[in-house]
């Protein structure tokens, strides 16, 4: 073909008609030709996008998940071995055909994590949703109560997820609520009170359909304080939900019930063969009743597990070996500064000392981290220094007795 016969093969416009022209093996395109597929193929990947056909939700296996969440989460094993099963088959839920759903139904995986605080019940469920890419929020059961009454109505919670996902409805409807202090809504026990129990088991009830999957009303904005906001429905019933508590004083119900089964069955479970010091390996969801948690909601959080305490070794290894430690994130801060930080290890280990004298747990190595650091992030950025060494001497010195008083309250 001569250059002046060229024209698109699409539209065919000539040569001089066009912008420009461009040659493929056989034919030519020309660029309006170029920018309309470009519209009907963007307009495609959005239509699919939110029929779901494509799924940008990429499940990895359970073994993937949980070489993720080692990443982030020191120790806690077990439940990242059960975390990673739970997710793999939550999601592997989702990505079912409706059909398919019809012959074998696939029940949610919610979960609940039982455990003192500050050993990673939060962390886990964001790792989670940060591997998945899903929007994620927090939520606190002590503020919910039953409609009609002071605090926040349990659609709240959805409200929370619909901000995550940037009021992406779709996208907050496979999302992860975390449900923090599950066990601050236990009936309380033999005790009931005269008052109407406003926060305790009416709040579990209206908690039960949500965990379910119904269909809610959400105010976007969240409480009553915008009445004229127009409602969103958002259905739960792809929402993960994990809840977690510290259930203080739950070992003793599971104590009592291993000697009771002790005395039943003999030597199968006697006494040398429980770890009294970690009760919590044995929970099962007949402790959370017999803690007070209403039947319906324990059955509606299938997947039990169970987080343990952290030692010195645990805390010493949160400081430095998460992708994202402490230690990593102030020598990146420092390095941005041309400084070169480090902490010797007697250094580490005093801060992992104090933070266990002083009960602080994991939550409490970031706050004694800044303050022994805190002074040279001030001073270092001006001077010409390039390297800062932090030794134990230099930790205890930043450190004084009153410095300790305030972080032991604050904690
Ligand atoms: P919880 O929800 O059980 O009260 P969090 O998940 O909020 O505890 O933990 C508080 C902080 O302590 C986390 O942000 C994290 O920095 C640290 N932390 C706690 N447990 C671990 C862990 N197992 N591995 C790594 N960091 C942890």
């Amino acid at each position: 073909m001569s250059k002046e016969g060229m024209e698109c093969s699409f539209c065919g416009r000539k040569k001089e008609e066009t912008n420009l022209l461009i040659a493929g093996v056989d034919a030519h395109i020309c660029d309006s030709c170029v920018s309309q597929a470009h519209g009907i193929l963007s307009e495609e990947i959005i239509e699919e996008i939110e029929t779901g056909k494509n799924s940008d939700l990429e499940v990895k296996k359970p073994k993937e998940i949980k070489e993720f969440l080692d990443q982030y989460i020191i120790g806690q094993d077990q439940t990242k071995k059960t975390m990673a099963v739970a997710v793999y088959n939550h999601y592997k839920r989702l990505t079912q055909p409706d059909t398919l759903e019809e012959e074998v139904e696939i029940e949610k995986s919610n979960m609940i994590l039982v455990g003192d605080t500050g050993t990673g019940k939060t962390l886990i469920a964001k790792t989670i949703a940060k591997m998945l890419n899903v929007p994620f929020s927090i939520v606190d059961a002590t503020v919910l109560t039953q409609a009609g009454y002071v605090g926040e109505d349990v659609e709240s919670i959805l409200s929370r997820l619909l901000q995550a996902a940037d009021y992406d409805v779709e996208s907050a409807e496979r999302g992860i609520v975390f449900i923090d202090e599950i066990d601050k809504i236990a009936r309380k026990g033999d005790n009931p009170s005269i008052t109407r129990d406003v926060s305790g088991e009416g709040v579990q009830q209206a908690l039960l359909k949500l965990l379910e999957g119904t269909v809610v009303n959400v105010a976007p904005k969240g409480g009553r304080k915008h009445p004229d906001q127009k409602f969103v429905e958002v259905n739960t019933k792809d929402i993960l939900f994990i809840a977690g508590g510290a259930f203080a004083g739950i070992q003793r119900v599971i104590s009592n019930r291993l000697n009771r089964q002790a005395v039943g069955f003999g030597a199968s479970l006697s006494e040398d063969n429980i770890d009294e010091k970690n009760l919590l390996q044995y929970i099962i969801p007949t402790d959370l009743k017999n803690f007070g948690l209403i039947p319906e909601i324990i059955g509606r959080l299938p997947v039990l597990s169970y987080m343990t305490p952290l030692d010195k070794k645990a805390l010493r290894a949160i400081l430095t070996q998460p992708k994202n430690s402490l230690i990593k994130q102030y020598t990146k801060l420092f390095e941005m500064d041309g400084i070169e930080f480090t902490v010797n290890d007697e250094a580490l280990e005093y801060i992992v000392e104090k933070a266990i004298e002083y009960k602080l747990g994991a939550r409490g190595l970031r706050s004694l981290c800044e303050a022994i650091f805190t002074d040279a992030m001030f001073e270092m950025p001006s001077s010409d220094s390039t390297s800062f060494e932090v030794t134990k001497d230099y930790a205890e010195n930043k450190l004084s007795k009153t410095m300790m008083k305030q972080l032991k309250s604050a904690s």
